[in-house]
């Protein structure tokens, strides 16, 4: 059931404001511009090492940063997830206190800061923060290559609400990744989404060309392919392909894409209009591998084909 938005209802608010009743923003909203925290547990861990606050995915700062810009000359990084640095301060939270832990959702990422120095006394500032080195690291989105640190992003051009947007979307089949641990999780869903996105949501194969942008559903059978091996994940080494073009590509776990419920999916809605647009190298309508698996079908080997989900 949806129910109507109280909180922009205008008969509503006329009556809230006759009254004389204050308007309380909604989570989301206060977000936007930050809430400070009160006791370190009220963020929470989520499975995928994403911060939680209320229900809400957030970011972690520190709001008060003026004594944090005075002794280091630079501003306070923002934490994605639960890297060394926002466990430390957990640690230590009451040393901290001063600099007011916050929890937010920037739109843009500009955070609100108060540069006063003393919690009591606000002077409130808008400042563009990047993310923490840590948190990428932990994310595997930062690596040391001969003692040089590469990124798969440079930090301060992270994208934050896309970041959000691609944890948050509910698509992924993520359950089907083989990898090596749950932070590379919502790193490759991160780096997933953000190249489809960017391929706008568009088999990027010139011959197919498939508009999967449309209905949000349809997201999960477009993919994001390795084109030079799953070690190599910046955005420039992937390419998103949709699920029949993604099964083309070389190796048995390509082709086993075919035996997936997804692929039958995707077949049966765009099918002709993958045949119209590409009568060579199809699998006739009869293809009978898709009945022969109907659970997980990719092998438990050890190797890490994470490009398979989409
Ligand atoms: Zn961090
Ligand atoms: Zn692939
Ligand atoms: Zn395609």
């Amino acid at each position: 059931m949806n129910l109507p938005d109280f909180r922009n209802h205008d008969e509503l608010n006329r009556l809230r404001e006759l009254m004389g009743a204050p308007y309380i923003p909604d989570i989301k909203e206060k977000l936007i511009e930050g809430i400070t925290i009160k006791r370190p547990d009220e963020v929470r861990v989520d499975s995928d090492g994403t911060l939680l606050y209320k229900s809400q995915r957030v970011v972690r700062y520190i709001r008060n940063a003026k004594s944090y810009l005075d002794t280091r000359g630079k501003l306070p990084k923002y934490h994605i997830v639960d890297c060394k640095v926002v466990n430390s301060n957990r640690k230590r939270y009451n040393d901290y206190r001063k600099q007011e832990e916050a929890v937010g959702r920037p739109a843009i990422g500009e955070f609100i800061l108060n540069m006063s120095g003393d919690p009591k006394i606000e002077k409130l500032e808008k400042h563009k923060l990047i993310v923490c080195e840590f948190c990428l690291e932990k994310l595997e989105l930062k690596s040391y290559i001969n003692g040089k640190a590469e990124f798969v992003i440079e930090p301060d051009e992270f994208p934050l609400s896309d970041w959000f947007d691609a944890i948050e979307d509910g698509y992924e089949p993520i359950d089907r990744i083989t990898t090596n641990g749950s932070n590379y999780i919502a790193a490759w869903k991160f780096l997933s989404w953000l190249r489809r996105k960017n391929d706008n949501w568009t088999c990027q194969k010139p011959e197919c060309r498939i508009d999967l942008g449309t209905e949000r559903s349809d997201r999960r059978f477009l993919h994001a392919h390795h084109t030079k091996g799953t070690q190599y994940n910046k955005l420039e080494d992937l390419i998103a392909l949709c699920i029949h073009c993604h099964s083309k590509q070389e190796g048995e776990k390509h082709s086993q894409l075919r035996t997936t419920s997804n692929y039958q999916e995707f077949m049966k809605k765009y099918g002709d209009s993958i045949r119209s647009r590409n009568p060579k190298n199809l699998p006739s309508r009869q293809s009978t591998a898709v009945q022969e698996y109907n659970t997980f079908p990719f092998p438990q080997d050890n190797t890490t084909d994470d490009d398979i989900p989409a």
